[in-house]
C-alpha cells in the first residue's frame, strides 16, 4: 500500500523548489521535486515540489501555471498546497505572490492564508511585518536594485497589499511567541475582520514550528522554504536520514560548471588546485563555431573513472564582461548554457552517474537537455543543495545530480560533494 500524498507544492522557480524540498527532506518528508508538471503521476513520498518559471512572467500566465499545477496535486491526492515564493519576497505591484496566491485559494475555497518568507536559518526574518536581510531591512538590501524584482519597501503588509484584491493583515511577534493556539485565534480573528491574507512574524525556528502547527487545519500556505520545518510534525513525521535515502551512487564523477559567481570561481580554483583533471570552455571558441562540445567529451571520456573531471565556463568578472560585450550578455549566457547542457548529456552517456552541476539557469539547461521530469530528493550537501536522483529519459539512464546556485557551497564543494 502507497501511503498517500501529504503535501502539494509550487515553486515559482527552480532553485527555489530545490530548497523548499531540502527542508521537507532535513524535516523528515519522503519527496519529489518535478519540473513543471509531469505527464507520469508520482507515488511513493510525502510531499510533491513542482518547479515552475513563472515568478517574472507576466501575472496572468503565472496564475494559469499555478492553477495547472494545483490541479495536477489534487488528482495526485495532496491534501495542503504550499505557495514557495522568494525568501526575499520578489515580485512587483502586478504581482505575481498576491495574484498566484489569490486565484490559488480561490480554487480550493479558502477563507484565509499566511504568508511569510522567513527562512531564520538563511538570516530571512520578519518582525512586525518587515521582512529582514541579515541585519537590514529587505529595501536597504542587494534586493533594491534587483534589474527584475527591485524590492524598495520592507513592509510584508504594504507589498503584498498592493499586489493582491484582498486585505492583508498581520500576526505579530508577541502572538507568535505564545504557540500555535495563539496564532490559529489570530488568524481566524483576521478572517472574522475580513482579511485574505495574513503576513506572520517569525524570527527562529521555534516560531516556525508554532507556526506550522497553527495552519495545520489550512489549506494553503504561501512562503519561502523555512515554513516547511513545521509541516511534517502535522502527520507524525520526525527528522530522519531515511527521508533522505536514495540508490546508492554509482558511475563516474563529473562537474559542469557555468556560474561565474565568486563562490563558484573559488570552488573551480579549489577543485585545480588540487590537481584534478579540469577543462575550460571559450565562449570565443563556442561563437566561431568550433565543436566545442565534442573536444571536451574526447578530452573527459579518457579520465572517467578515477577521479572526478571538471568542465567550466566559469570566469571571474573582467573576462565575463569581455565576453558580454563582444558576444552579448543574453546571446553568450545562452550560448554557453546549451554548450554546457550538451557536455552534461554527453558525459552521462559516456558512463557519468555522479553529476555536479553549478549554476541556477545552468541547471535548468542540463536537466533539460537530460530529459530529467522528477527528482527524488537525497541528503543535503550544503545549505541548500541536496544530492537528488533522476531519470535521464534523454539517455534511458539513471544519474545522481547535485544542482547548485550560484552563491552556494563551500570552497571544496566539487570534490566534498563526492564524499
Ligand atoms: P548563477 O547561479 O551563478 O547565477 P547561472 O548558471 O544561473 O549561474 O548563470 C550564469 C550565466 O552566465 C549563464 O547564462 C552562463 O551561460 C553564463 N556564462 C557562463 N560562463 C560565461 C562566460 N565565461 N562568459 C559569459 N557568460 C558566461
Amino acid at each position: 500500500m502507497t501511503s498517500p500524498l501529504l503535501l502539494g507544492c509550487i515553486a515559482d522557480d527552480f532553485t527555489g523548489a530545490t530548497d523548499l524540498a531540502n527542508n521537507l527532506v532535513r524535516a523528515g518528508m519522503r519527496v519529489v521535486q518535478t519540473i513543471g508538471v509531469p505527464p507520469e503521476p508520482v507515488a511513493g513520498v510525502d510531499a510533491v515540489v513542482v518547479a515552475l518559471k513563472s515568478r517574472t512572467i507576466p501575472a496572468p500566465e503565472a496564475v494559469a501555471q499555478s492553477l495547472h499545477a494545483l490541479t495536477w496535486l489534487r488528482e495526485q491526492g495532496c491534501r495542503q498546497f504550499y505557495f514557495k515564493v522568494c525568501s526575499t519576497f520578489d515580485s512587483t505591484p502586478l504581482g505575481n505572490i498576491g495574484p498566484v496566491a489569490e486565484a490559488l485559494m480561490d480554487a480550493l475555497g479558502a477563507a484565509i492564508c499566511c504568508v511569510t518568507p522567513a527562512f531564520p536559518e538563511n538570516a530571512r526574518t520578519v518582525y512586525k511585518g518587515y521582512l529582514f536581510v541579515g541585519d537590514v531591512l529587505l529595501s536597504e538590501s542587494g534586493m533594491r536594485n534587483h534589474p527584475l524584482t527591485p524590492m524598495t519597501d520592507a513592509s510584508l503588509v504594504r507589498v503584498m497589499q498592493a499586489q493582491s484584491r484582498g486585505k492583508v493583515g498581520l500576526v505579530e511577534h508577541k502572538v507568535v511567541r505564545g504557540g500555535a493556539a495563539p496564532i490559529h485565534a489570530r488568524i481566524r480573528q483576521l478572517q472574522d475582520e475580513g482579511h485574505r491574507f495574513a503576513v506572520v512574524d517569525a524570527l527562529d525556528n521555534e516560531d516556525l514550528m508554532h507556526l506550522g502547527r497553527a495552519i495545520a487545519d489550512m489549506p494553503l500556505v504561501v512562503a519561502g522554504s523555512g515554513v516547511a520545518i513545521g509541516l511534517p510534525q502535522n502527520h507524525g513525521i520526525r527528522p530522519s536520514f531515511a527521508a533522505a535515502e536514495l540508490p546508492p551512487a554509482q558511475g563516474a564523477r563529473a562537474v559542469v560548471s557555468g556560474s561565474c559567481s565568486e563562490a563558484t570561481n573559488r570552488q573551480v580554483n579549489d577543485f585545480i588546485g588540487r590537481g584534478l583533471p579540469a577543462l575550460a570552455i571559450d565562449p570565443f571558441e563556442i561563437a566561431a563555431g568550433r565543436d566545442v562540445v565534442g573536444q571536451a567529451l574526447a578530452w573527459a571520456a579518457p579520465l572517467l573513472g578515477e577521479q572526478p573531471v571538471l568542465v567550466y565556463s566559469s570566469a571571474p568578472p573582467e573576462a565575463v564582461r569581455g565576453v558580454q560585450e563582444r558576444l552579448g550578455a543574453g546571446d553568450a549566457g545562452a550560448m554557453v548554457e546549451r554548450a554546457l547542457a550538451a557536455i552534461a548529456l554527453g558525459l552521462v552517456e559516456r558512463g557519468v552517474g555522479q553529476l555536479v552541476v553549478a549554476g541556477g539557469e545552468t541547471s535548468g539547461a542540463a536537466v533539460q537537455a537530460l530529459g530529467v521530469r522528477q527528482l527524488r530528493i537525497g541528503p543535503q550537501i550544503d545549505p541548500g543543495v541536496p544530492w537528488c536522483h533522476a531519470r535521464a529519459e534523454a539517455c534511458g539512464r539513471s544519474v545522481h545530480l547535485a544542482l547548485k546556485s550560484g552563491n552556494f557551497g563551500t570552497a571544496d564543494f566539487f570534490t566534498k560533494a563526492f564524499r
